[in-house]
């Protein structure tokens, strides 16, 4: 069977996660307007992501090198660890002038989803408390409900170390997606952590 290669392209653009078969048709229809190089660039950076870039060895952000560009600066505060959701949200707490270092967890605990916490860099995190210098953890998971199961969970495997552990909360509204917070909410969610209850 020969395969359409527009339909092709909306079938694979749709794979990607808040793009419906509206929006995939739209964009594939966009870049079959496209000069033929900015398409080609987009197609190449896909590949470029894929066989250069991984994850960091400490913190499991995304980088080109064992470690990454954060974990390997001597002038960031090591003992202080901000637990994020995605790498995209280092991005977000970088803007706040944030200094200490970062712990991707990949996801939120979400076991309707099949999410448990052993399919998160959870122990890897323990580990780090275990084995390092560490003193605060910050806990930046979204204020909705996975992301507060999450930073509870967290919380209950890490109160047993001689560590502080703290949640940003305050400004946050509560229920929405941790993304979609603005700078400065977040440079005063980060200020205003309250430790965690355990
Ligand atoms: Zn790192």
């Amino acid at each position: 069977m020969k395969i359409n290669p527009l339909e092709n392209l909306i079938e694979n653009l749709s794979k990607l996660p808040g793009i419906g078969r509206k929006t995939a048709q739209r964009l594939a229809f966009y870049i079959m307007s496209m000069d033929k190089l900015e398409a080609l660039k987009i197609a190449d950076s896909i590949i470029t992501l894929k066989e250069k870039a991984k994850y960091c060895s400490v913190c499991f952000n995304i980088t080109e090198n064992e470690k990454c560009e954060i974990c390997s600066n001597p002038e960031r505060q090591h003992a202080v660890v901000c637990v994020v959701e995605e790498p995209s949200n280092i991005v977000l707490i970088e803007r706040t002038g944030y200094r200490g270092v970062y712990h991707v967890l990949g996801g939120t605990i979400s076991p309707q989803d099949g999410i448990t916490a052993d399919k998160l860099k959870i122990k890897e995190l323990e580990n780090r408390v275990t084995f390092g210098q560490i003193q605060e953890i910050i806990i930046a998971t979204s204020p909705n409900t996975k992301g507060e199961l999450t930073a509870q969970w967290i919380a209950d495997v890490l109160k047993k170390y001689n560590v502080r552990i703290s949640r940003i909360a305050y400004g946050l509204p509560i229920g929405i997606d941790i993304e979609f917070a603005d700078e400065v909410t977040l440079s005063k969610a980060l200020e205003g952590r309250k430790p965690v209850n355990v």
